[in-house]
């Protein structure tokens, strides 16, 4: 079973994707996290798109399919989550090809409707775990007092860079004006199905989990 997470920054893709690699046994694909890996390792294409993705800006459409392409054709999972791409109408019939080519499905589009005002304050105040990507939020969930990740227990937490309301807005933007599009698209084709982002956490898997039993 092939899924894509849909949705604004801040709406959740990144947690929910986690929970369904825990529990279901499937692979995450996160462009996002692609790209922040080539920039900490310094290849040349992180280094490249280091600029874009802190303003909040899409990388090119030609990268993230590349990417994308590698993990569909040597990954053996039992399934796909796709997180944060496809983000274009480009990269939507590219994804169409890559499965079709593999034999695959896309089995549901699932798009988490966060109301725009909470996501801002969402990303604003956002820090993960180095180690296992944990979520912390300063108000809603704040790092433990003993600065220990309470899932995993390492000591190191980061910020990312495009996390301020500068960024945001970009990012915001971009989702609005590239990435929307995509909903009357999956819509179309009779995939598209809508969770409410604004529950909590756990509300949120369960609507999830109720839309993939009845794909
Ligand atoms: P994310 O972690 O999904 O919020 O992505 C962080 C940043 O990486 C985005 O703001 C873009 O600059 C870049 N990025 C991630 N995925 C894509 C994609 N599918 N298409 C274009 N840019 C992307």
């Amino acid at each position: 079973m092939n899924i894509i997470l849909l949705g604004p920054p801040g709406a959740g893709k990144g947690t929910q994707a986690r929970r369904l690699v825990d529990d279901r046994n499937m692979v995450q694909l996160s462009t996002g996290d692609m790209l922040r890996a080539a920039q900490s390792s310094g290849t040349e294409m992180g280094k490249r798109v280091a600029d874009v993705m802190a303003r909040g800006e899409l990388v090119t459409d030609e990268i993230v399919i590349g990417l994308i392409e590698e993990q569909i054709e040597t990954v053996d999972a039992a399934g796909f989550i796709f997180d944060g791409f496809p983000r274009t109408l480009a990269q939507a019939d590219a994804l169409g090809e890559l499965l079709e080519k593999e034999g695959e499905t896309l089995d549901a589009v699932i798009e988490m409707k966060v109301d725009d005002e909470a996501l801002v304050a969402r990303v604003t105040g956002r820090s993960t775990c180095a180690n296992c990507g944990e979520v912390y939020h300063d108000e809603t969930k704040p790092q433990p007092a003993d600065g220990t990740c309470a899932k995993c227990g390492a000591s190191e937490f980061k910020r990312r860079p495009d996390d301020n309301e500068d960024s945001f807005r970009t990012r915001l933007l971009a989702y609005y004006r590239d990435t929307s599009p995509l909903i009357g698209y999956y819509y179309a084709k009779g995939q598209h199905v809508a969770v409410d982002g604004m529950a909590d956490i756990e509300a949120v898997s369960a609507e999830i989990k109720e839309v993939l039993d009845r794909a």
